[in-house]
């Protein structure tokens, strides 16, 4: 027997669309309008005309599945979340390909991903099949927003918050989800530019093994700012954190993880616990060992590494995430060490990972590991 519950038979796609009642806008975005957003997006700037909405009480469970008008949230100021953080988020990606469908990236993994940050936050999980039917409904209803354009796509970004009015200190009895969508061109305007980054041996942006770091919690971005103004004031792009526990290893930056490249065929990222488990980083582990390369998932020392800019041994560092996909690391320094790598331009392994991952994204490459689903 198969329901639409089944975790291994999951419902039709139209099955779970249909589950959103549309809600249409009374205020659309003008042809001329939208053409013009969509132009030249920055990213997370501009938003689409709907956004996606399903409510949850304790009592009741998921109620409600609607796409709605996009607009501002009245909230009461004793809504939970405002206080004490009770809340999570996702973000992937739809990309149109040539024929004019629409695609998102092992939607799936973020599903599973969110019911696991929920688990950690006391917020309700919601199921895969509700997650990826809220994605569906979503473009399909503002399907002219997804943009065509080289390396554009429409950025989604589900949440979930704490909405019960109570200054309580337990999980809130209310919850909403929301997925809003926004337009966004390519990362680097001018072409892939190798970034600099400081490794912070002061400040992290969450706890050890136990703590938060392996929820995708807005609490570890807050705490990553003030460190990521910091080192911006001295010139970097972006932090990389060292664990908590001891700052010695190799974490990830405040919203993408990291990769090295030795010289002998390896390619090395930190293991899984206090880190963030992006599904970038699964995906580039995969598409290396297909290359040939041995991956290493490991506790990597701070020091081996700037040991290993030193010798020559390193010779390519990168971040990875959805938003910027692969981008190479130029610069890398720390309180006592300042090392340009690759002679500032972006490392060989590297781009070729970039380009795999983002023509399979695309539709321009066999999708031989099955990542992509259909959307529109
Ligand atoms: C979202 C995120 C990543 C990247 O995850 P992807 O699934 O690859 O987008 C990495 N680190 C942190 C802290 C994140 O929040």
């Amino acid at each position: 027997m198969t329901t639409t519950t089944d975790p291994i038979l999951p419902a039709p796609l139209e099955d779970l669309v249909a589950l959103f009642d549309v809600r249409p806008t009374d205020v659309p975005t003008s042809d001329a309008e939208r053409a013009e957003a969509l132009r030249a997006p920055k990213f997370g700037t501009k938003f689409t005309d709907h956004m996606a909405r399903i409510s949850w009480t304790a009592a009741d469970g998921w109620k409600d599945r609607r796409i709605e008008k996009y607009g501002p949230l009245q909230l009461d100021p004793a809504t939970a979340v405002l206080h004490y953080a009770q809340e999570i988020f996702e973000g992937l990606k739809a990309y149109k390909h040539a024929d004019g469908s629409v695609w998102t990236f092992r939607p799936d993994e973020n599903a599973r991903r969110f019911a696991r940050s929920a688990h950690r936050l006391a917020l309700p999980a919601l199921s895969v099949d509700d997650f990826i039917g809220s994605l569906a409904a979503l473009v399909r209803t503002d399907i002219e927003w997804v943009p065509d354009g080289e390396d554009s796509s429409l950025y989604l970004r589900p949440f979930m918050y704490a909405s019960e009015v109570f200054l309580g200190v337990r999980p809130s009895t209310e919850a909403e989800y929301i997925v809003i969508a926004s337009p966004v061109g390519p990362y680097f305007s001018g072409g892939v530019q190798p970034v600099s980054i400081y490794v912070s041996e002061q400040y992290h942006r969450a706890g050890p093994p136990g703590g938060t770091g392996d929820a995708k919690f807005g609490g570890n971005y807050a705490a990553s700012l003030l460190p990521q103004l910091q080192a911006q004031q001295e010139g970097f792009d972006q932090v990389c954190f060292l664990d908590a526990a001891s700052s010695t290893y190799l974490e990830e930056l405040g919203g993408m993880n990291v990769f090295l490249v030795t010289d002998d065929q390896k390619i090395h990222t930190p293991e899984l616990g206090s880190i963030l488990e992006g599904i970038t980083r699964a995906s580039v582990l995969q598409l290396a060992a297909d290359r040939g390369y041995e991956v290493v998932e490991r506790r990597i020392p701070l020091s081996e590494v700037v040991a290993g800019l030193e010798s020559g041994r390193v010779t390519e560092f990168f971040a990875c995430g959805t938003a910027a996909v692969v981008t190479p690391v130029g610069r890398l320094a720390g309180s006592s060490f300042d090392h340009e790598l690759n002679g500032g331009k972006p490392g060989e392994l590297t781009m070729a990972l970039r380009q795999e991952l983002t023509d399979i994204q695309y539709g321009r490459a066999a999708d031989r590991h099955g990542w992509m689903r259909r959307l529109a």
